[in-house]
């Protein structure tokens, strides 16, 4: 890896945790390239405050997934750092999960890791460098009530985190995975103040996430300094699991 700057590509990046992700690693001197879906004026925002480059992409859409990341290394010479953070989350009972939900959450939680790293990795190859990092969950980790096809999802990714890693590690690429605790995102809109009080209770360290929590984590991650880690699962939670 011989650039000055460094190129990072961020999807789900107009929102929530990605968004957060796209400030922090804008300031601190990478290039951005920050992918969204239907949060356009988001997008634009995060564009004028950031100077960050804006696409737009399904990340379930191999072909686009393709161009959106042959575009941005044509743009900035290369893609050096990876985050995979564009997720969906549901609640449902497992005997409600119809084949569409079920499909619809692996195309896109886990089929759009796939897309933009298959797409990604050959200018990370070519560098014999680069830094993947993967947004699982802790729901992932220890399986959650209500949310089979989410928690099976986030697995995979943890598996193939895992996988990847092994693969990679001779051409300079680590590949790692953040798996985030309750963090406050729109995401989870949907808690009531109540339950938001519970899950406070119930983390060692008093509080709920908050997206620059994992934001930091990608950072020390992103970092050259950070070449021997790979295949490795980091919990950011509060110690919620441990
Ligand atoms: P969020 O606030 O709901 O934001 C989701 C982001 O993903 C948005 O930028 C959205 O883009 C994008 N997105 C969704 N579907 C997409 C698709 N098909 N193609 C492209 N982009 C798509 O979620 P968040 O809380 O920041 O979550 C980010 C990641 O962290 C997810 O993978 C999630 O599973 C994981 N996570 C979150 C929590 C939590 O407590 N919040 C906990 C564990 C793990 P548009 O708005 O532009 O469509």
């Amino acid at each position: 890896m011989n650039r000055s700057k460094q190129t990072v590509l961020i999807t789900g990046a107009s929102r929530g945790i990605g968004r957060e992700c796209a400030a922090a690693f804008a300031e601190a001197g990478y290039n951005v390239a920050a992918v969204y879906l239907n949060s356009r004026e988001a997008a634009e925002e995060l564009r004028e405050k950031t100077g960050c480059e804006i696409f737009r992409c399904d990340v379930r859409d191999h072909l686009k997934a393709k161009k959106v990341c042959d575009a941005a290394a044509e743009k900035f010479g290369g893609i050096d750092v990876l985050v995979n953070n564009a997720g969906i989350a549901e609640q449902a009972l497992f005997s409600d999960i119809t084949e569409k939900m079920w499909d619809n959450m692996f195309d896109v939680n886990v089929k759009g890791v796939y897309n933009f790293t298959h797409a990604a990795l050959p200018f990370m190859i070519h560098e014999k460098y680069g830094r993947i990092i993967n947004i699982s969950s802790m729901w992932g980790q220890t399986g959650g009530s209500c949310e089979v096809h989410y928690s099976a999802a986030k697995a995979a990714v943890i598996g193939l985190t895992k996988a990847l890693a092994k693969e990679t590690g001779l051409s300079g690429i680590t590949v790692n995975c953040i798996a985030p605790g309750v963090i406050d995102t729109d995401m989870n809109a949907h808690l009531t103040p109540d339950i938001i009080d519970e899950l406070r209770e119930e983390t060692p360290v008093n509080r709920i996430g908050t997206p620059e929590d994992i934001a930091r984590t990608a950072l020390f991650l992103a970092d050259e300094r950070a070449g021997f880690i790979t295949g490795q699962i980091i919990g950011v939670n509060g110690g919620i699991v441990i």
